[in-house]
């Protein structure tokens, strides 16, 4: 079901001496096929740097975050216009990381993917069960009711992605079985067209957590999965590239 995107979310990892890894990355996906869509995710810090060296290279460039509002007094904070300034396409919103560790609330997520979106950013809007809620079986509940609070009602429907990340699985080795992440996945389908009525076929849907080069076909061959987003493989240029042969 390509085209498929492939995104490497750096995390907070990366530093100028780590910008061979992008290059070796841009060298090792200029022969992939044409249909795969290939993006980054650096920190912010090494945005700009990086979409000078990616320049021209079938990579492109996104944000880990940004904020929900334009501009202003908001000390830290990064808008959607300085990544797209630095030459960001994309941006993750709403990682279970966020949503955990800086307690991102649904609502925050979704205004702040409004602005993404107003800004011409693709938004990569992060859902997925905790592992207390895999347990109680309420895994398609939580999924739902974040696609209902946090992904914007907006039309441009091909700058929305969602990506499937069970938290459990993030950065464990562990993942879903293969129907698990089908039957998952079909769920997000169904909402999507619930909630948007056709056009909701438009948003590709990724899958993140724990993918490795030897995993990477088997997930990508499931109906409904449009893509993968790789945490840990996407520091190491060989892994991430081996994964981008399987789009
Ligand atoms: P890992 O691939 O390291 O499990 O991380 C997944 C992730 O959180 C990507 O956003």
């Amino acid at each position: 079901t390509g085209p498929y995107l492939i995104a490497g979310n750096w995390k907070m990892n990366g530093l100028n001496s780590s910008l061979a890894v992008l290059e070796e990355t841009a060298r090792s996906c200029e022969h992939l096929n044409e249909e795969v869509d290939v993006v980054v995710f650096p920190p912010a810090t090494l945005l700009a740097v990086s979409s000078i060296l990616l320049k021209d290279t079938r990579v492109q460039l996104g944000g880990q975050d940004c904020s929900s509002e334009v501009s202003g007094a908001f000390t830290g904070e990064i808008s959607a216009s300085m990544l797209k300034d630095a030459g960001a396409k994309f941006v993750i919103l709403g990682h279970s990381e966020r949503r955990q560790r800086h307690a991102e609330s649904d609502d925050l997520v979704r205004r702040k993917a409004i602005q993404a979106v107003q800004e011409g950013l693709k938004a990569v809007i992060c859902i997925g069960e905790i592992a207390q809620e895999k347990a109680d079986g309420k895994t398609l509940a939580a999924v739902s009711d974040q696609i209902l609070y946090s992904v914007p009602r907006t039309s441009a429907v091909d700058q929305i992605v969602i990506a499937y990340e069970p938290k459990w699985a993030i950065g464990t080795g562990v993942t879903p079985t293969l129907d698990e992440i089908a039957v998952v996945h079909k769920h997000i389908r169904v909402e999507l067209l619930a909630h948007w009525g056709e056009s909701g076929r438009g948003i590709r849907i990724l899958y993140g957590g724990s993918v490795k080069p030897s995993n990477a076909t088997e997930i990508l061959a499931i109906s409904e999965v449009g893509g993968l987003l790789v945490g840990g493989a996407s520091l190491d240029a060989k892994q991430f590239s081996a994964i981008c042969e399987h789009g």
